[in-house]
């Protein structure tokens, strides 16, 4: 039987095969903690990882890597204000985000915070005056995402940061990095922001484990809250096997960014010309913005995409309608309504995200499987 092919990798990668399993589970690791043997071996383990995801964002020893259960929890830690500080306080962020900020945003705003909204243009452009505009509220935080994960569209971050640093803004700017690691040369100091949340699934690692990168914070409130791990801002004895995979899938990726960037661009560009060619209808979203290489959101006219989903994994095929964490809900994604796309445009785009681990005979197998589908769909509409 045909292997089940993941073409939903920006919902989650799976374990990377350069993972290195006897090292993951290695009996001798045991607390963190613990001052014997097994628990300093389980340390120097985990200080291995931090470094390894210090250097996946540019290896900048002065950055703080808080490792965490996975990016959701991350983005909740460094938007967690308490209700005082949070009242009559502002934060910016674009509408564009993943669920884990919208989410955190609300809570910011049943605290007394307001936020300030930043829609896409026509385009699905960014420019810097909505988020220049907003500084006459001096706001406690500008958040915008470099990477969207149901698009691939790439997001000014370091141009915008500049541009409000260059205004005199001194408040804090997050940003959500976790579709960027891995689909490009991610740099914490190029990109100017002062916190970036990562996810180790994403990048080829076990799920259950993430980090948010802090470089000049010192107020960060932790969400949990017990013994002294993680700097005792997350406390809780560390997930070792977990958090030394994620130390393995940074280098990894970060080692062979070159050639796995290649096969990206290679596979979507594929995909994407043979099924523009059978079906001239295509929408093809973000096109014409800057995205990285393995995300291809495409529309088609008159199709389900949820109909979509289930026929291709009944092909043994994993793609998705609008996002993974949306799924199954019936309204159309907020990322692509925030796009300008009609209702009914919406719930007729599906999203690949490919491995670079997909072979060639895997692509041809999807791409007809794909366009079967399609073909059949629209038939029995
Ligand atoms: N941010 C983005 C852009 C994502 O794509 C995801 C996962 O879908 C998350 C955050 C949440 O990551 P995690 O699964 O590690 O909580």
């Amino acid at each position: 039987m045909r292997k089940f092919i993941n073409l939903d990798a920006n919902a989650s990668y799976g374990p990377l095969p350069a993972l290195k399993p006897s090292s993951i589970l290695d009996s001798d690791y045991l607390n963190p903690s613990s001052i014997h043997r097994g628990g300093q071996r389980a340390k120097a383990a985990i200080e291995l990882a931090r470094d390894r995801v210090r250097e996946l964002v540019g290896s900048d020893s002065a950055l703080k890597v808080i490792f965490t259960s996975g990016a959701t929890e991350a983005l909740n830690l460094a938007l967690n204000f308490p209700p005082e500080v949070a009242r009559g306080r502002t934060i910016v962020s674009t509408t564009i985000e993943h669920p884990a900020v919208l989410a955190a945003l609300q809570r910011f705003e049943k605290f007394g915070g307001v936020v300030r909204w930043v829609a896409p243009g026509r385009n699905w452009e960014f420019s810097e005056a909505p988020f220049l505009n907003a500084l006459a509220e001096k706001p406690l935080l500008v958040n915008l995402m470099c990477v969207n994960n149901e698009t691939g569209q790439l997001l000014p971050v370091a141009e915008i940061s500049q541009a409000l640093r260059s205004a005199g803004y001194r408040g804090l700017v997050l940003s959500d990095a976790v579709q960027a690691a891995g689909k490009l040369d991610l740099s914490f100091a190029g990109l100017g922001a002062d916190m970036l949340a990562l996810s180790g699934h994403k990048i080829g690692a076990l799920p259950g484990v993430g980090a948010l990168v802090v470089g000049n914070r010192t107020d960060l409130e932790p969400l949990v809250v017990g013994g002294p791990q993680e700097g005792r801002l997350r406390a809780g004895t560390e997930n070792v096997p977990g958090i030394i995979s994620f130390g393995q899938a940074a280098e990894y990726v970060r080692q062979n960014l070159a050639h796995r960037l290649a096969r990206y661009a290679a596979l979507r560009d594929t995909l994407e010309r043979e099924i523009s060619a059978r079906f001239p209808d295509t929408i093809i979203n973000c096109a014409n913005t800057e995205r990285v290489a393995n995300t291809s959101s495409l529309t088609f006219p008159g199709v389900n995409a949820d109909d979509l989903v289930v026929a291709l994994d009944l092909a043994g095929i994993g793609i998705s309608s609008g996002s993974a964490c949306a799924s199954g809900k019936p309204e159309p994604s907020h990322v692509l309504l925030a796009g300008g796309l009609a209702p009914a445009t919406a719930r007729s785009t599906v999203r690949l995200s490919f491995t670079a681990e997909a072979a060639d005979d895997e692509l041809a197998y999807c791409i007809e499987k794909l366009g079967d589908a399609v073909e059949r769909l629209r038939g029995a509409a």
